[in-house]
């Protein structure tokens, strides 16, 4: 659909199979014209900072998504301040795209938990709609233990852009430790990723 745009925010340290996947997955079920990655300076919900620099994140997005129609990367996070907040972001975006922009914010089922908590949630969700994906690992989403802290318009925009994406178990943590012990993690990132960690010897690869 055109001017359904799709950002899709995350650490990406890496990127993997994981997201490519739900995304692609959720371009075709949204039908969205575009689905900006937009890799976070700091997340607030992290509690450790990235391990790679923004520069390695940013040109491992830009490999994973070559060739991939609609899929593109944003660095604004980048330039502004940490912990980089997701409200401000889709601000920008809005104003870069005015009021005719359909935007919907990505996440996973596993941020379920943490959104009440989100900084100025209310807000966000006045900006754009937010989409939870399924995820291995994670029950399927459900929106019941937030209803204390939502309106009964949220949780219905909650339920109706729930995404359910194939179930694929990858997560940035595992691809960190197992590239810590050496292990292969090639059928977990994209062959031009897992090629560009090892040539910069990232996450401790030694190989
Ligand atoms: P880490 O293991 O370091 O916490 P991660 O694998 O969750 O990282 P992030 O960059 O934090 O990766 O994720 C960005 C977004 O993508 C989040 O909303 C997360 O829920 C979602 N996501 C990550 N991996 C998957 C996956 N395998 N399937 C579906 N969604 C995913």
């Amino acid at each position: 659909m055109k001017n359904r745009i799709i950002l899709f925010g995350g650490t990406f340290d890496p990127i993997h199979l994981g997201h490519i996947r739900a995304a692609e997955a959720a371009q075709q079920y949204l039908d969205a014209e575009r689905v900006i990655f937009i890799p976070a300076r700091r997340s607030p919900c992290k509690l450790e900072p990235p391990s790679a620099s923004e520069e390695d994140r940013l040109r491992m997005v830009q490999l994973a998504i070559e060739g991939h129609e609609g899929f593109e990367v944003s660095d604004c996070e980048f330039h502004r301040p940490a912990p980089s907040y997701t409200v401000e972001t889709v601000q920008e975006f809005r104003e870069r795209l005015g009021s005719e922009a359909d935007l919907f914010w990505l996440l996973g089922a596993d941020a379920v938990k943490d959104l009440p908590r989100w900084y100025q949630i209310d807000r966000l969700m006045e900006l754009c709609r937010m989409a939870v994906m399924y995820r291995a690992g994670y029950p399927k989403p459900d929106f019941s233990l937030c209803k204390p802290y939502f309106t009964a318009e949220q949780i219905r925009s909650l339920e109706e852009n729930v995404v359910p994406v194939p179930l694929v178990d990858i997560s940035s943590s595992e691809i960190r430790r197992r590239l810590a012990c050496g292990q292969d993690v090639s059928d977990r990132v994209p062959a031009p990723v897992a090629e560009y960690i090892r040539r910069r010897r990232l996450y401790g690869c030694g190989c």
